[in-house]
């Protein structure tokens, strides 16, 4: 019930200095000078955090929670993601998704996997939708299912730009929007709409045309894969000066030299002097991802994983690309405050106990998730239900 971190360097992600964290149940409930939290009469573990520091537990804002792929036939279509695979990377949070598939992924299976993964430990919401517009719905519509469905906090992912769009009109783009909008209102949610933008020339177009010719603001929606080639990145650091946010999908090192890294993409942002608060990353894990040799040889296929979120966080941190309190924003509270993420992204009283603690070396020595130890001294604590 109560578990108590002495003496750790606390980032909220603003620098506090050395603390005292006081766990009890799943939230947090005191962030005090070392040595002045007292508790008598009760059972305490303590947590010796003198040589490590302590971050609020990774959002991931865009995860194929059920597995996205198909787009090479049914044997495609890639697995489900365990708690195992978010928990060992630090990641506490997931918004879980659908794409291409809307035949043989139904959004009642993902809100089914999202209560699940939210059953072992994990806190998690879902966008309603798929690639395609109309998009599919639990309801009947976008704007009920936000308002209504607890876990639905917009829809997504709707692809833009893509061959594997169903090309939406304009008005069929904006409708979705204002859909969006309106549940969120109604829902007291974000009621954000997730966008994934494919290589095509036509880009943010739609986004730019809104804000000349409606009254719906930059932030009703984001881009995602924005990183995905130059002439799109450009595009992005424009909707950043028109107040919009961007999404970066992290992923295995480019071998495309159009493809922006994101450590490249933060670097540029920072150098642009465009704030960074309006800048997410995902990990598009258990997306299906094509595996090249070193000739561009197609050896098969992998899936997407939240392995290389921790990895570009690392990268971003140990190479100095932000400092660490910039980076715990791009990689937590950013996501947790656009989507407006109850009681996430903050190391503070009153939020919940989704707690990393690293070492000097940034490896990831405890997590919590709502106050329960998932990683102990770097070791894999917790079990999805069936790997026993
Ligand atoms: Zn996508």
């Amino acid at each position: 019930m109560f578990k108590l971190i002495t003496d750790v360097r606390v980032f909220a992600p603003e620098t506090l200095g050395p603390k005292d964290i006081l766990i009890v149940g799943e939230k947090i409930a005191a962030v005090e000078k070392p040595g002045t939290i007292k508790i008598e009469g009760l059972g305490v573990e303590v947590i010796d955090g003198s040589s490590l520091l302590a971050t609020p537990g990774f959002v991931d804002p865009h995860v194929h929670i059920l597995g996205g792929g198909g787009e090479g036939g049914p044997a495609t279509r890639a697995p489900e993601i365990r708690i195992e695979d978010c928990l060992s990377c630090g990641v506490t949070t997931v918004i879980g998704c659908l794409g291409t598939d809307s035949v043989t992924r139904h959004l009642s299976s993902l809100l089914a996997k999202a209560r699940a993964l939210e059953i072992e430990g994990l806190s998690t919401w879902i966008f309603v939708g798929a690639y395609n517009l109309p998009t599919p719905t639990i309801t009947g519509s976008v704007r009920s299912d936000i308002a209504l469905i607890d876990k639905v906090i917009g829809a997504g992912e709707i692809a833009l730009s893509d061959h594997r769009s169903s090309q939406p009109t304009f008005e069929e783009f904006l409708h979705l929007v204002a859909e969006c909008r309106v549940g969120g209102m109604l829902g007291g949610k974000a009621g954000v709409a997730h966008f994934h933008l494919g290589d095509g020339h036509r880009g943010l177009d739609y986004l730019f045309r809104m804000l000349e010719e409606t009254e719906i603001p930059a932030t009703q929606v984001i881009p995602t894969h924005i990183n995905r080639n130059r002439v799109l990145f450009e595009q992005g650091l424009k909707w950043i000066k028109l107040g919009g946010y961007i999404d970066l999908t992290c992923g295995p090192e480019p071998v495309d030299e159009d493809e922006v890294s994101v450590t490249e993409a933060l670097s540029q942002i920072k150098a642009a002097g465009l704030p960074l608060t309006q800048v997410t990353v995902s990990s598009d894990a258990n997306g299906s991802l094509p595996v090249f040799d070193k000739k561009g040889q197609l050896l098969g296929l992998t899936v997407a994983s939240q392995k290389d979120f921790l990895q570009a966080f690392r990268k971003v941190v140990l190479d100095k690309i932000l400092t660490l309190e910039e980076a715990i924003k791009v990689f937590s509270s950013n996501a947790a405050r656009f989507y407006k993420l109850q009681g996430k992204g903050k190391l503070l009283p009153g939020f919940d106990a989704d707690i990393l603690l690293f070492d000097e070396s940034f490896t990831l020595q405890y997590v919590f998730s709502r106050g329960k130890v998932m990683v102990e001294k770097a070791e894999l604590k917790v079990k999805s239900t069936f790997s026993y």
